[in-house]
């Protein structure tokens, strides 16, 4: 019964319209912490991909925030709350020398092409949309073609769930 039950309220919450923000990299690295201090000792503080992805944009790329929330697909408010969040996040972890965890969200990635270069074998990525690269961004050569393994929604974290969003990792 409790099963059923579960399962129900699972179907529930696929049916649901999520509120996905749209992330279009993944942190390289996506723990930080403290040198000298046993991770026993290290309390964690979670930032969460959709935070990250909202530091690189407003924090890194610089964006205004209308144009980082239009690059997230969620409104400017909505990113407000992300990047304030974010930041907060980022401080107590500095402040008072936490640990920093880059995971979960409620995400979707932005369909990814990638690219390879015959001349030099460099390899990269653009989003869908963004039309066939001239040169490889390397050695310039123009002889560069698409690589088979094209990444789509689900690469990155946690579970895909109605091929949208991720849930927030459950705790391990
Ligand atoms: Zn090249």
């Amino acid at each position: 019964m409790l099963i059923i039950n579960f399962e129900g309220e699972e179907k529930g919450l696929m049916a649901r319209p999520r509120n996905c923000r749209r992330v279009s990299s993944m942190p390289e690295s996506n723990y930080f912490k403290p040198r000298g201090i046993p991770l026993s000792m290290l309390e964690e503080v979670i930032l969460t991909v959709d935070e990250f992805e909202a530091v690189r944009l407003a924090d890194l790329e610089g964006l205004y925030q209308e144009q980082a929330a239009e690059k997230m697909k969620v409104s400017r408010q909505t990113f407000g709350r992300i990047i304030d969040s974010a930041h907060r996040k980022v401080a107590e972890a500095l402040v008072k020398g936490k640990a920093l965890k880059i995971e979960g969200g409620e995400i979707e990635m932005a369909a990814m092409r990638k690219f390879k270069c015959y001349g030099c074998q460099h390899s990269w990525e653009l989003p869908y949309g963004t039309g066939k690269p001239e040169s490889c961004p390397s050695c310039k050569s123009g002889n560069i073609h698409r690589a088979e393994e094209d990444r789509g929604y689900t690469r990155g974290v946690g579970r895909e769930r109605g091929g949208c969003c991720h849930r927030p990792q459950q705790k391990q």
